[in-house]
C-alpha cells in the first residue's frame, strides 16, 4: 500500500510518521506525476489558502480531482476545507466532496481545544467503543452535509467533525498530532 502525503504546506510530516508506523509506503506529492501508483492520499492540516494557492502554480488542481474520482483522499483540517464544494468564500478548492465549510468556526490559535468524540466507524461492533481524543486548531465546522456525504462524528452539541462521502474523508481535527492509530488505520482500510 502506497499513501501520498500532499508536501506542499502544512504538517504533512507528523501524517507520514503515522502512516510509516503503520507499514504503509509513503510519497511526499508536489506534482502531478507523483500521484502516480498511489492509493491514496492524505492532505494535512495547515493553512487552506496557501495550499491552494500554491496547487494552483503546482497544476494539481485537475490532477487532484481526478485522483479523487477513483481513489481514497483524507484532508484534515486545511486539508478538508480544501476537499470541499464550499468554503463560503473565494479560494482555489479541489471542490469534490459534497460539505460546505465555515473556516476558523471557533475563533483564533487561542481557542485552539481538545475534545473526546464518539466515532462509531472507529470502532469495531466486537469492542466497547472508545472515545476519540480529537485536537483543534483554528479549526473549521462541517456546517452541512448533503449529495452523497454522511456524518461521522459531531461535537456533543451536534456540530459536525467528521465526514465521509465513499472513499472521501474530511476531519476537522489532526488525528496525526496525537498517538492513536485508529484514524489513519481507518483510511487505509478505505485505500485498501
Ligand atoms: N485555519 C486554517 C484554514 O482556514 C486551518 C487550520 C488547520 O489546518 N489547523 O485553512
Amino acid at each position: 500500500m502506497r499513501i501520498g502525503v500532499l508536501a506542499i504546506q502544512g504538517d504533512f510530516a507528523e501524517h507520514i510518521a503515522m502512516l510509516e508506523r503503520l507499514g504503509a509506503e509513503t510519497t511526499e506529492v508536489r506534482l502531478p506525476r507523483h500521484l502516480d501508483g498511489l492509493d491514496g492520499l492524505i492532505i494535512p492540516g495547515g493553512e487552506s489558502t496557501t495550499i491552494g494557492k500554491l496547487a494552483v502554480d503546482f497544476g494539481l488542481l485537475d490532477p487532484l480531482r481526478e485522483f479523487g474520482k477513483t481513489h481514497a483522499i483524507w484532508g484534515t483540517c486545511a486539508g478538508a476545507i480544501f476537499l470541499s464544494k464550499d468554503a463560503r468564500r473565494s479560494q482555489p478548492l479541489i471542490g469534490i466532496m459534497d460539505i460546505t465549510v465555515e473556516r476558523n468556526a471557533f475563533g483564533r490559535q487561542v481557542d485552539s481545544f481538545e475534545a473526546d468524540l464518539e466515532i462509531a466507524a472507529l470502532n469495531p461492533a466486537t469492542q466497547p467503543s472508545a472515545p476519540y481524543h480529537a485536537i483543534f486548531i483554528r479549526a473549521p465546522i462541517i456546517e452541512s452535509v448533503f449529495g452523497a456525504a454522511s456524518v461521522l462524528s459531531t461535537l456533543p452539541d451536534g456540530r459536525i467533525v467528521a465526514a465521509q462521502q465513499g472513499k472521501l474523508l474530511a476531519t476537522s481535527f489532526h488525528p496525526e498530532l496525537t498517538q492513536d492509530t485508529r484514524f489513519h488505520q481507518y483510511f487505509l482500510s478505505l485505500a485498501r
